[in-house]
């Protein structure tokens, strides 16, 4: 067994065993393997031990890799932040996109998606924190967006997104996550159907669980760290 396979051995058992914490199947819970500034043959290598949904959050790199492994079925989210020139090669390549944060951007994945394609899967990305170098819509402004994405072709408006404020408070966290549900709950209530909550990474995807995720983003606990360079480019 590789490195990587053992890795997502231990991240596979940490989503079970949250998932027996918080009375819900494993199968409600989609690991998605973060594999920015991963090679393509670490890639093959998370496939071969039974992986087959990766993030990536820089578009050329991504769709380099996407290409590289067209040999592969594996299903591409683009889980970075996206501008609004690089929403055609998204809309062609990936099959979903998570930090949809303004109308533009939605109107833009859904001029350029191919009629051919299944619909392009988004959740609205949420900055629950007020930081102002993240993108993310605030909580208030996530109803009136989800409303105007709803309403676009080619696009299916799954759920929302979100990253906590880096904390060494798990309590703080836990309680974004809790939010992020509320939201959830409340646009479900307005009836918008939503079934996705992306939330929850190497260090707290317990958390997440707990407080209702079904898309765990996980980067280095499977891939081991990233280099310094790499992370400046986050
Ligand atoms: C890098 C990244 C992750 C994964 O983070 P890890 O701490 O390596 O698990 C998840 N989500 C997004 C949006 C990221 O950019």
């Amino acid at each position: 067994m590789t490195k990587i396979q053992a890795r997502l051995d231990a991240v596979r058992q940490r989503i079970e065993s949250a998932c027996r914490q918080a009375h819900r199947a494993p199968a409600s819970v989609l690991l998605l393997a973060i594999s920015k500034t991963v090679s393509a043959p670490s890639i093959r290598d998370a496939y071969f031990a039974g992986q087959r949904s990766f993030g990536e959050n820089y578009v050329q790199e991504g769709v380099e890799k996407i290409t590289e492994l067209a040999d592969l079925n594996l299903d591409w989210h683009f889980t970075g932040p996206l501008q609004s020139n690089k929403t055609r090669q998204v809309a062609a390549r990936f099959g979903w996109v998570h930090a949809v944060d303004r109308l533009k951007i939605a109107r833009r994945l859904a001029d350029a998606r191919a009629p051919d394609l299944p619909d392009l899967n988004v959740c609205i990305q949420v900055n629950l924190s007020g930081e102002s170098t993240k993108s993310g819509v605030s909580a208030g402004e996530v109803a009136a967006l989800a409303l105007a994405v709803r309403a676009l072709p080619r696009l299916r408006l799954r759920g929302l997104t979100t990253i906590p404020e880096p904390t060494d408070d798990p309590a703080l966290v836990r309680g974004r996550f809790a939010q992020l549900r509320r939201l959830l709950e409340t646009l479900n209530t307005d009836g918008l159907g939503l079934d996705t909550l992306s939330m929850g990474m190497s260090s707290d995807l317990e958390a997440a669980i707990l407080e209702g995720a079904t898309i765990v983003r996980v980067g280095t606990a499977i891939f081991g760290s990233r280099t310094a360079a790499d992370r400046a480019m986050q």
